[in-house]
């Protein structure tokens, strides 16, 4: 299997033309389909499988063939939820370098560093907003982010979030996004606690394991 077989438009093929990958790896080849097809997703897939690709290029698909309903800034429309700021800085990566020929922005958030710069660039308008559960808390709460428009939402290795005492924040945000979206939701392992909160917030998902 190769991308040119996976429906993906000329800019996605373009830009992994660039990276110099032909084939997608497994969680990819399962997950960019079901994902374009809009449907909910639960992967089962360990750092290292290609899981950011598998979300980050049908997400920019998704959102490249789709205008924006409002006029003015653009407003959010995927957010990526992730444990740790290593992992935000390389999934913001992903998707400047997979999205380079969309049009489409990006910009990540995370804790430990002052807000100020992230609050003004929130105000130039972002598509794909990336971030930690703690700080994307923080500037809800304060008014700085407005996810009403959020139409993808991508929560990124739950495990490590339940493990890291971050679902209650995780938690706290899913409850401040619209209902009406669509869910790609991926965990290395499925503990009890993980599998109940996939089961509360995705809709007839689709499985994948790799
Ligand atoms: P991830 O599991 O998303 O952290 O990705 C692991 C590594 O695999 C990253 O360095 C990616 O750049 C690389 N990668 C992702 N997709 C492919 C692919 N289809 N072919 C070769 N390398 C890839």
């Amino acid at each position: 299997m190769t991308f040119d077989q996976l429906n993906l438009q000329e800019p996605l093929l373009k830009a992994l033309k660039d990276t110099g990958y032909t084939n997608p790896t497994p969680i990819q080849e399962k997950s960019i389909p079901i994902v374009l097809q809009q449907k909910d997703l639960l992967g089962c897939a360990q750092t290292g499988t290609g899981k950011t690709a598998a979300f980050a290029i049908p997400v920019l698909q998704l959102l490249h063939s789709q205008q924006p309903a409002q006029r003015g800034p653009r407003a959010v429309r995927a957010l990526v939820l992730t444990p740790t700021r290593e992992l935000a800085i390389q999934i913001e990566e992903s998707f400047r370098t997979y999205g380079k020929y969309t049009g489409l922005n990006q910009m990540v958030i995370f804790g430990g560093v002052s807000q100020g710069s992230q609050v003004n660039a929130l105000r130039n308008g972002v598509d794909i907003l990336i971030a930690t559960p703690g700080r994307l808390l923080d500037l809800l709460n304060q008014g700085f982010v407005n996810l009403q428009h959020l139409q993808l939402f991508v929560l990124d290795e739950a495990d490590r979030m339940l493990d890291m005492g971050f679902i209650h924040d995780v938690k706290r945000i899913i409850a401040r996004i619209p209902v009406k979206r669509q869910t790609l939701f991926f965990s290395a392992t499925m503990p009890p606690e993980i599998a109940g909160l996939a089961n509360t917030i995705l809709k007839d998902p689709i499985k994948v394991e790799v």
